[in-house]
């Protein structure tokens, strides 16, 4: 099959676009692969289209592998089913929901678990017809606050979804790892450097749960890495262990002291060390000082729910983790009005006195209270004394002040130690390419997906489920792959497996090209062939180096001594061969270690 640059409906820009942040995402618009219909929102051009079809095929071939059938389910979905499990609302704004001409409630599916659970539940009735696998390639829609470098973060993309169903958690737990193995496979095929790491559950519920993040400092996701032990996570789903109680029998009592102008936690060390000292004569950082942070949470049904962190001042909360705390709701900064309804509030002096549910009838502000779990009993901090200019010194937990419990939101840092204990912890950034959940019952459960046991007993089936970000996938190859001359597609995704450029005026060029191109097409290879007529060889190499094809081939000038020209197009080496070995040659490297 031969794509020819003369017809094919191409049009390479030789400027950045301007709205396109990442360099691969840059590069995917100026090679025409692609193009922005809205924010979030893109059209596949043919070389675009291809690659996503190449994606396609390894998530298919190692879907299918594993027992997997393949089914398609609208996209456009009628409420009810998401009425059902809760996700109506729980998805918030992330839902695009509309109405059909009779009033009637209808979304654009997110992801589609109510639709397979329920689907399952109408065509199976018996332990005998599980286990089973089934998946989709489809197209998913997700308001996201922020639609980000093109197909990486989109309104509209591609995913895979399967779903696995089981009597028991046995099953389950093998159909987890069947799974975990095929996109071990996918994604080495796909050719990324990858992590596989402890996630959160989040919304979904469920319990364990996995995802593939792809090795990129553009990634949205921070994961950490115990070099001793192996373990991985995403920062999410760190799980910081309660520091064991320390010994406060030598603290002093509290005691209230002036800190006129100390809002900050760098203004309180700086007023804290100048007129307080330590008695011990080591100074006070911003870790001795404990941090109240005011949040507003917005639950599902709208409700608000005000909460209060207390955290070690030298950390921040971490966006993140928050989200992953509270979810399903969503928290935003205390606003003025916010702070103007609990006036008990000293903003910038605000300590664990007014904090906690059962501090109203003291007078305190009622407001949830959660510590960071490196709060140890025992332990004693500095801290706001609410009361405008004021701080409380040696206030202990356990002893001077209670709270409603413990929060993960607290920022994780390079060096902190690993939770297994066995070493420090490494950052860094990646993105999510795949994600495994054991979803357990819930969704059975909701929807009354049960089946006959081998005992004639009603049992609720357990189900998995596993998504693949396949258009996220020819995003992050991109953004891995290419060099500052264009796009460097792995052999596996190239939108053809050779790129063959004319260059010159002379009709024998163009025969013998025309010649070779035909060859390689009966040896069943895929060309895309600039055959140009007027076009400058100049910009023929530009276009083929922008295109990301990794095998280029040159007929043009070597032709009067009997050559072509091959050419890497990562490594840019390139070899001269006989016009009459070209196509055997072209085939060995495209096809190394089958004979040509
Ligand atoms: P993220 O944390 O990046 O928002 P998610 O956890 O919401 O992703 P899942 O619901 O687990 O995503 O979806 C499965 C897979 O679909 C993800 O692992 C990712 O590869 C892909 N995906 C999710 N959201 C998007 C999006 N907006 N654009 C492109 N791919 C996406
Ligand atoms: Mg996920």
């Amino acid at each position: 099959m031969a794509l020819r640059m003369s017809t094919l409906f191409l049009r390479t820009l030789r400027e950045d676009p301007a709205d396109a942040e990442l360099p691969g995402h840059r590069l995917l618009l100026r090679a025409g692969y692609i193009r922005r219909a809205a924010p979030g929102i893109y059209s596949w051009l043919p070389l675009g289209l291809r690659v996503l079809r190449r994606v396609e095929r390894v998530v298919r071939e190692e879907m299918d592998a594993i027992g997997g059938q393949e089914l398609t389910f609208p996209a456009l979905l009628p409420r009810e089913p998401y009425e059902a499990s809760g996700r109506w609302e729980e998805f918030g704004d992330n839902l695009f929901r509309l109405q059909d001409r009779r009033g009637n409630d209808m979304l654009l599916g997110p992801t589609h678990e109510e639709m397979f659970t329920l689907t399952v539940k109408d065509m199976v009735s018996s332990y005998k017809e599980l286990p089973l696998t089934l998946y989709q390639i489809q197209t998913k829609y997700r308001d996201e606050a922020r639609p980000r470098a093109g197909l990486l973060r989109g309104r509209e993309f591609i995913m895979k979804d399967s779903y696995s169903f089981d009597v028991d958690d046995t099953g389950l737990q093998a159909a987890y790892q069947r799974h975990r193995d095929a996109y071990v496979r996918i994604f080495d095929r796909l050719g990324l450097d990858y992590v596989i790491v402890h996630a959160h559950s989040g919304a979904m519920g469920g319990s364990a749960s996995e995802e593939f993040l792809a090795v990129s400092p553009h990634g949205e996701d921070t994961f950490v890495r115990c070099a001793a032990s192996g373990y991985a996570a995403n920062v999410e789903a760190v799980v910081v262990p309660q520091a064991p109680p320390v010994d406060a029998s030598a603290v002093p009592p509290a005691h209230v002291e002036d800190t006129p102008g100390t809002p900050t936690i760098d203004t309180l060390v700086a007023a804290a060390n100048a007129a307080h000292p330590r008695a011990d004569g080591r100074a006070w950082t911003a870790a001795d000082t404990l941090k109240n942070v005011l949040l507003m949470l917005t639950h599902p049904d709208g409700t608000r729910e005000p909460l209060a962190i207390g955290l070690p001042g030298d950390r921040e909360v971490d966006g993140k983790r928050l989200e992953a705390a509270v979810a399903p709701a969503e928290a935003t900064p205390f606003g003025e009005a916010d702070f103007a309804a609990y006036p008990v509030l000293a903003k910038g002096y605000i300590g664990p006195g007014v904090l906690g549910a059962g501090t109203e009838a003291s007078g305190g502000s009622g407001i949830r209270y959660l510590l960071d779990p490196s709060v140890a009993e025992g332990s004693a901090w500095v801290t706001g004394a609410d009361e405008d200019g004021k701080h409380v010194f040696d206030l202990v937990y356990g002893r001077d002040f209670t709270a409603d419990g413990t929060i993960q939101a607290a920022e994780i840092r390079e060096g902190d130690p690993s939770p297994d204990g066995a070493g420090p912890l490494t950052l860094a950034r990646g993105i999510e390419m795949g994600h495994i959940f054991q979803l357990g019952r819930k969704y059975a459960e909701a929807l009354g997906l049960r089946v006959l046991d081998e005992n004639g007993k009603q049992v609720v089936v357990t189900m998995g489920s596993y998504g693949v970000g396949v258009s996220r996938a020819v995003a992050a190859v991109a953004e891995d792959t290419h060099d500052e001359l264009g796009l460097c597609w792995p052999r596996e995704l190239s939108p053809a497996d050779v790129h063959l450029v004319a260059t010159g005026k002379d009709r024998e060029v163009f025969d013998a090209a025309d010649r070779l191109v035909e060859e390689l097409e009966q040896a069943g290879l895929e060309v895309v062939y600039d055959d140009r007529a007027r076009v400058s060889p100049g910009v023929k190499f530009k276009d083929a180096e922008l295109l990301g094809v990794p095998t280029i081939v040159v007929v043009g000038k070597g032709l009067a001594e009997g050559t072509v020209e091959i050419k890497d197009r990562v490594t840019g080496a390139r070899r001269h061969v006989a016009v009459a070995d070209a196509a055997t040659q072209v085939v060995a490297e495209v096809r190394p270690g089958t004979p040509g």
